[in-house]
C-alpha cells in the first residue's frame, strides 16, 4: 500500500508517518529528511538548498523529483511507500503519478491532516527545542505556512477529488489521529 500523508508544516506528518511504518512495515519517504541529508553531508545539492531550506522555501521541483525517483523504482520498497511531505506542487504531484504508472504502483490513500495556522505555530516552536532545526524560528514558520497556503492548496485541491482522498482533524490528540488512520487502514 502506497500512502501520501499531507498537511502543512507541523501537522504531525511526520509521527504519523512513523507510525504507519511500524504498523505496516513500510518505508518513510521524507523529502524534508533527505533534503537535510544533503545538507549535513554537504553534497552539490546540499550547497544548491541551503538557503531556500533555511529561508523556509521550497526547494526547486527538480531537485526533490530527481532524489525520490530511486525510491520509486527500488524493488524492496514497492507498494511499501509512506510519502511525507511529498508532492507539495502540482508538478511534484503529476511527476510522483507518473513515476507510480512507471512502476506499477498507484496511490492506495492520501491523508490530509487539517491544522489551523495557530496550532501549528505553537507546535513548530515546540518541535524547535525538542529537534534543534534551523528552520523552525517564528519567521520561518510563518513564511512555510505562506508557502503552503500558496503553493500546496491547489495540490490539495486536486487530491481532494480522489475517492482515497480522508481529511483528518490534525488538531486531535496524536494517539487520536493514530487511531482514526487505523480505522481507515483497517489494520
Ligand atoms: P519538511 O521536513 O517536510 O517540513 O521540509 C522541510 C523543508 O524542506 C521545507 O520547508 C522545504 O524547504 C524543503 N522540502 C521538503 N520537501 C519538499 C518538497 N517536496 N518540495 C520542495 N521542498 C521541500
Amino acid at each position: 500500500m502506497n500512502i501520501i500523508i499531507f498537511g502543512p508544516p507541523g501537522a504531525g506528518k511526520g509521527t504519523q508517518a512513523k507510525y504507519i511504518v511500524k504498523k505496516l512495515k513500510s518505508f518513510q519517504v521524507s523529502t524534508g529528511d533527505m533534503l537535510r541529508e544533503e545538507i549535513k553531508k554537504d553534497t552539490d545539492i546540499g550547497k544548491k538548498i541551503i538557503n531556500n531550506m533555511n529561508d523556509g522555501k521550497f526547494v526547486d521541483d527538480e531537485i526533490v523529483n530527481k532524489l525520490l525517483e530511486k525510491i520509486i523504482f527500488d524493488e524492496k520498497k514497492m507498494n511499501k511507500l509512506i510519502f511525507d511531505g511529498y508532492p507539495r506542487t502540482l508538478k511534484q504531484a503529476k511527476n510522483l503519478e507518473k513515476l507510480l504508472n512507471k512502476s506499477n504502483q498507484k496511490i492506495d490513500r492520501i491523508f490530509f491532516l487539517n491544522v489551523k495556522k495557530d496550532d501549528i505555530i505553537k507546535r513548530i516552536e515546540k518541535r524547535k527545542f525538542l529537534e534543534k532545526r534551523t528552520d523552525d524560528d517564528a519567521n520561518t514558520i510563518l513564511k512555510r505556512y505562506d508557502t503552503y497556503m500558496d503553493v500546496t492548496k491547489p495540490v490539495l485541491d486536486y487530491y481532494s477529488k480522489n475517492k482515497n482522498f480522508h481529511e483528518i482533524d490534525g488538531s486531535m490528540e496524536i494517539k487520536n489521529i493514530s487511531q482514526k488512520i487505523e480505522e481507515i487502514l483497517n489494520f
